[in-house]
């Protein structure tokens, strides 16, 4: 049996080549790439102004490579939380083919979640499946590292979901470390930023990460989408005690490299912070927050704990929360509360995927 390849991740040079060591036009790559991307087609047949000769070519060897979704949960306040099967390399720093004619796969599942609002439909991605940060608050870190996604695996959540024509914003922000997988990452976004892929301004991107470096610097030089930093907490050791990665990746340095660059004009950083009952949500943790960010640019996001099990904390009282973004505005930073959503069907990361591998 010959083990087909996938087209969905692959650039336009990628895919002209595939056209020309195919025998046909170097114009079939753009052909190729309006099919998958813009048309979202499913299959060869399909793509009616490639020829039938090119088409029977190609599907010899290739595979379109779209997944269906294998469950879909629907909450009341309408956020949809989608589970995809995976195969997966353990490998980082893989480029898009070397992903996925890499052996040693591992099979796996992962989640993307739409959420509604305001005519917004923003959709929050996976980039890995499992993680290896061990966030102690986090589900998808205690299931530990499954493997890498592809940019293929990555763009078929934008092209699978029921609302895929409808999304008009993009979050890194579902299971894994974004930066941990950067080529595939840096791929997908090329894809959704080309005029010849889906042609997103970078405006509508939005990466999640908790710090990891040299791959920070990487995305902040050769991307121009917005940056979230995950901050939990501004003090050293009880930010160590909650993420293992300020060990290796502090967030002070974090925030010197972040003063190197302009966020005062289209694009924008802000950090996330999860507020926990008596853990992180003290007036001298906001005080410190003040003086760890003291003329840069950004905004926080104040956000609450949805509690998982065998973790000691729960999220804060609503007017410490109140009392806390009060605190940061009055300093001058823009802080506002996220809204929750989607509690009815476990939106917190990595719940769906780990409910799933229970049940297997
Ligand atoms: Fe990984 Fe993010 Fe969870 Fe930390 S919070 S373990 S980086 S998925």
């Amino acid at each position: 049996m010959v083990l087909k390849k996938r087209l969905l991740g692959k650039n336009l040079e990628e895919l002209k080549q595939i056209a020309l060591s195919l025998g046909m036009p170097a114009f079939a790559g753009r052909q190729l790439a309006e099919w998958l991307y813009q048309k979202k087609v499913k299959s060869f047949d399909d793509m009616t102004n490639i020829s039938k000769v090119g088409r029977e070519k190609l599907s010899r060897q290739y595979e379109v490579g779209r997944v269906e979704f294998s469950d879909c949960q629907k909450s009341v306040d309408g956020t949809r939380k989608y589970l995809f099967p995976v195969a997966c390399t353990h490998k980082k720093g893989l480029n898009a083919v070397e992903s996925e004619t890499e052996g040693n796969l591992e099979c796996s599942s992962i989640e993307a979640v739409m959420i509604p609002d305001d005519g917004r439909r923003t959709l929050c991605v996976s980039s890995q499946a499992g993680c290896k940060m061990g966030c102690k608050f986090c589900m998808t870190g205690r299931q530990g590292f499954h493997g890498q996604l592809s940019a293929g695996d990555i763009i078929n959540q934008f092209l699978s979901v029921e609302e895929s024509d409808e999304l008009t914003n993009t979050v890194f922000m579902g299971m894994g470390e974004p930066l941990d997988n950067y080529e595939n990452v840096k791929r997908a976004i090329e894809i959704l930023t080309a005029s010849w892929g889906f042609a997103w301004s970078p405006k509508r991107i939005t990466l999640s990460t908790i710090g990891v470096m040299p791959e920070l610097k990487r995305y902040l030089e050769e991307t121009r989408c917005h940056l979230a930093v995950s901050m939990h907490n501004p003090f050293p050791e009880e930010r160590l005690a909650l993420m293992p990665v300020q060990k290796v990746h502090p967030i002070q340095n974090v925030v010197a490299l972040l003063r190197q660059y302009d966020f005062s004009g289209q694009r924008r950083v802000s950090f996330e912070y999860t507020m926990f009952d008596g853990v992180n949500d003290d007036k001298m943790h906001a005080d410190a927050i003040r003086r760890l960010v003291d003329g840069l640019d950004c905004r926080f996001n104040l956000i609450r704990f949805h509690k998982i099990p065998d973790f000691p904390y729960g999220t804060s009282q609503e007017v410490k929360m109140e009392m806390f973004q009060d605190r940061l505005s009055r300093a001058g930073i823009t802080t506002t509360i996220r809204a929750s959503r989607g509690e009815d069907i476990f939106a917190a990361c990595g719940m769906l995927a780990g409910k799933h591998k229970e049940e297997a």
